[in-house]
């Protein structure tokens, strides 16, 4: 198999010799054959040495590497890397059995698989492309995934629509690759959720917060809890497992509303402690008492891209500072940002500006971060996008 080469401008090649799966437009030099949107390339240094083989796109991020080895990007290398993504979710004890059977297989770079995402729930997976040259991909993929899963695998539902640049134009689609009778019931830690990938967000539960939803349990007794931005409830049904004395669930959206409740209604049919309103957050803390002593904070991403930044902190300062004064004395209140942009240390700061602002003693009791099945690639620092911090505020 050849593949057409790039070419590096001279000293644009530190960044792949430390392993980074990115290569930027302004490092290029030339390319050799004009390389398509989403097309297998080699690149090669401003020596004409062998660095790394990816896919280019158009953009700030001109290729994604799939690999620092001359090798063929064809059904083997797709079968190795997704083996190894399977085998580490399956020493990680979540692939199968009656207390787990959701998790991320694919996290993109986390898993050298540079804008792809694989979510399971159930032996349904779902793929989210993030990048033309996966589009493309996806029937290769999809086979690799079967041949290695075997039974643990039973569906594929490709979910793109959203995620793909509409400007390529790659008639993005969402539809089965594989299979099409979905179990729409999926279970995290032993509690059940109904997987909605037709129409929820993203893959349509979000999996990353399983750890930090364990500990929220261990709060929870006697507590009153207020699950801000609860989108399908999951931080609820964990509380209320962990004999919350009553959960209130709180989103903007409808339809995460109805969700929360199926949810709810699942694990704990007719159980009066829990209510759900659909109502806007900042709203919703401005009106409410100050009766709750448990707070979870999950915002969607405020900022996604560098240059909204300022805002975004800002966001996070005037959301949190809301929840500090209402919160009760001797409450915790656990806080998030899923921002990629926004480091840990400017999450720290901004919640501690909230801190400042509002006068209370505040105590970091834990310092939370993604689930082991959203690995971070050690050389794509990037990777790492879910902070949270677990405050207890006197
Ligand atoms: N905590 C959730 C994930 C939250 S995703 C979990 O554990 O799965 C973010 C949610 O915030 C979405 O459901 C979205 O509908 C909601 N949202 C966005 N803006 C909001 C606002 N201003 N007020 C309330 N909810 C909002």
């Amino acid at each position: 198999m050849s593949y057409k080469k790039i070419f590096l401008k001279s000293g644009k090649d530190q960044s792949l010799k430390r392993f980074h799966p990115w290569v930027f437009s302004g490092a290029i030099a030339r390319a050799e054959g004009n390389p398509e949107e989403g097309e297998v390339v080699e690149v090669y240094t401003a020596e004409k040495t062998f660095i790394a083989i990816g896919h280019a796109q158009i953009g700030s991020i001109a290729i994604r590497v799939l690999s620092f080895e001359q090798e063929a990007i064809d059904h083997q290398f797709w079968v190795k890397r997704l083996k190894a993504a399977f085998e580490l979710r399956k020493t990680l004890g979540l692939v199968t059995g009656e207390q787990n059977n959701a998790y991320r297989l694919v996290h993109g770079e986390g898993d050298n698989l540079s804008g792809l995402i694989v979510d399971v729930y159930a032996g349904t997976a779902v793929m989210q492309a993030h990048s033309p040259g996966m589009h493309f991909a996806r029937y290769e993929v999809a086979k690799a995934m079967k041949e290695v899963m075997g039974d643990d695998l039973l569906n594929i539902y490709y979910k793109s629509e959203t995620t793909l640049p509409y400007k390529a134009e790659l008639g993005q689609e969402n539809g089965f690759l594989l299979g099409g009778h979905a179990e729409p019931i999926a279970v995290e830690n032993g509690l059940k959720f109904h997987a909605d990938w037709l129409k929820g967000q993203k893959t349509g539960f979000f999996v990353d917060q399983r750890d930090n939803r364990s500990l929220l349990e261990k709060y929870s007794a006697g507590k009153s809890v207020l699950n801000m931005f609860c989108y399908t409830g999951g931080f609820s049904f964990y509380a209320m497992r962990g004999n919350a004395k009553l959960v209130h669930s709180v989103d903007s959206s409808g339809k995460a509303i109805e969700l929360t409740n199926k949810n709810v209604e699942l694990n704990f049919p007719g159980d009066p402690r829990h209510e759900a309103f659909a109502v806007d957050a900042f709203k919703f803390l401005d009106n409410m008492g100050d009766n709750y002593d448990l707070i979870i904070l999950d915002p969607p991403a405020f900022a996604k891209h560098k240059d909204v930044l300022r805002n975004a902190l800002q966001g996070y300062q005037k959301l949190n500072a809301k929840a500090f004064r209402k919160i009760k004395p001797g409450g915790i209140l656990f806080t998030f940002s899923c921002s990629q942009v926004v480091s840990k240390d400017n999450f720290r700061l901004a919640v501690f500006s909230a801190a400042a602002q509002s006068g209370r003693k505040v105590r970091i009791l834990h310092q939370l971060t993604q689930p082991a099945d959203h690995p971070i690639n050690i050389y794509h620092p990037e990777g790492e996008y879910l902070k949270g911090l677990v405050l207890y505020v006197e």
